[in-house]
């Protein structure tokens, strides 16, 4: 297996849109690593620079430790999977597994190893002579796969895989897919804009914004420790709420229209602050209790309840913001309710406004 290396990647199409800005970072050995971010924020141009798709125009990607800019694609020991899965729909499911092999000229035997290894690794033996019309998505799905793993490539490059799946076969193809990272040990390069697809598959995570990487971490230091505002909204669902105020103090403490709240010790131990600071407080809806205790109390009128079942999203407003709160269970609340929330502060994360940074000791 292989590790990829990019180093000052910048991406330029002609007429001017700079889609990937000076991107370093480097995929290990046997590593999941998930690109995520908005629709046009470079992940795909990214991906397909590596993959030797797009030309780079700045900086060097490595794969191993060989420079590949000017490797051509089939060169590059690598396999993609495409959101369109790209099937030839007159070869059946084998000839499709084995049409690449075919090009590269690996034996009969070879090949038939190769294909029927790949379709019990996926589950699709029983399908190897149907059409890809007679396929349901999912089964498309798994013979693009199949079409990869037959190469044994040093990187597998995944492009928005399940994006044409419905929401229960995607949840299922992606535990398939974190199964199959285990089971093939094989490096993997993944892009999404599904920021729950990043989090429960990749072992690290880059997310990008406006083709700049914002920051790289595994998923519960993303969520733990965001860098900045736009990684703190993109990660968890529903989003942070983020309050604009100002801090007063020592002893620190934050003001927003309709919150006056004093702040833990350990969320601003060994920060630098200055009374009057403008700040950005940042509060996971899931960090907001029913109830009294342990925080800032708040009594709000509830704007609208969505009942999901084992859990309730509470919106209210506090003053110009929208807030959501996240309630365990169904609790059968109601629209223009009063009721009294709990701002656990000890949760909250802190974030300069003119930067978006987060604040760090
Ligand atoms: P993502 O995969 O995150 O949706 P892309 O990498 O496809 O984003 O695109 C990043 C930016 O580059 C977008 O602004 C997009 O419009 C632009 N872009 C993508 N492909 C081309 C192209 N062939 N020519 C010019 N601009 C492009």
């Amino acid at each position: 297996m292989a590790k990829v290396t990019l180093e000052n990647v910048t991406k330029r199409y002609p007429g001017g849109v700079v889609a990937v800005r000076d991107a370093s970072f480097e995929v290990r050995d046997r590593e999941f690593v998930v690109l995520v971010g908005p629709s046009g924020c470079g992940k795909s141009t990214l991906l397909r620079m590596v993959a030797g798709l797009e030309e780079i125009s700045e900086g060097r990607v490595l794969i191993d430790d060989l420079v590949v800019n000017k490797v051509p694609p089939k060169d590059r020991d690598i396999a993609m999977v495409f959101q369109n899965y790209a099937l030839y729909p007159h070869m059946s499911v084998y000839e499709n597994m084995a049409f690449g092999l075919r090009m590269r000229k690996f034996t009969r035997n070879e090949i038939d190893h190769r294909v029927k290894e790949a379709a019990a690794i996926l589950g699709i033996g029983e399908f190897l002579s149907r059409k890809p019309k007679a396929l349901s998505g999912g089964q498309r799905q798994r013979v693009a796969v199949g079409r990869a793993i037959v190469r044994h490539p040093k990187v597998f490059l995944f492009d928005e895989p399940l994006s044409n799946l419905d929401a229960k076969l995607r949840v299922q193809m992606r535990a398939e897919l974190s199964g199959l990272h285990r089971r093939l040990n094989a490096t993997m390069i993944y892009v999404t804009h599904d920021q729950t697809e990043a989090m429960t598959m990749g072992d690290r995570i880059v997310v990008l914004k406006d083709g700049f990487i914002q920051q790289i971490d595994d998923p519960l230091k993303l969520y733990d420790r965001p860098a900045n505002t736009f990684v703190a909204g993109f990660i968890g669902s529903p989003a942070i709420n983020l309050i604009p105020g100002a801090l007063t103090g020592p002893p620190w403490v934050f003001d927003a229209p309709g919150l006056q709240a004093s702040l833990p010790e350990s969320l601003t131990h060994g920060l630098a602050l200055t009374g009057g600071t403008p700040v950005i407080l940042g509060i996971r809806p899931e960090d907001i209790a029913s109830g009294d205790g342990g925080g800032a109390p708040l009594d709000v009128v509830l704007e609208v309840v969505e009942p999901m079942g084992h859990e309730t999203y509470l919106h209210f407003d506090l003053g110009s913001v929208r807030m959501t709160a996240r309630q365990v269970g169904a609790g059968h609340y109601r629209v223009a309710e009063r009721v009294r929330v709990t701002l656990l502060l000890s949760k909250a994360h802190l974030f300069d406004p003119s930067t978006g940074s987060a604040l760090r000791s």
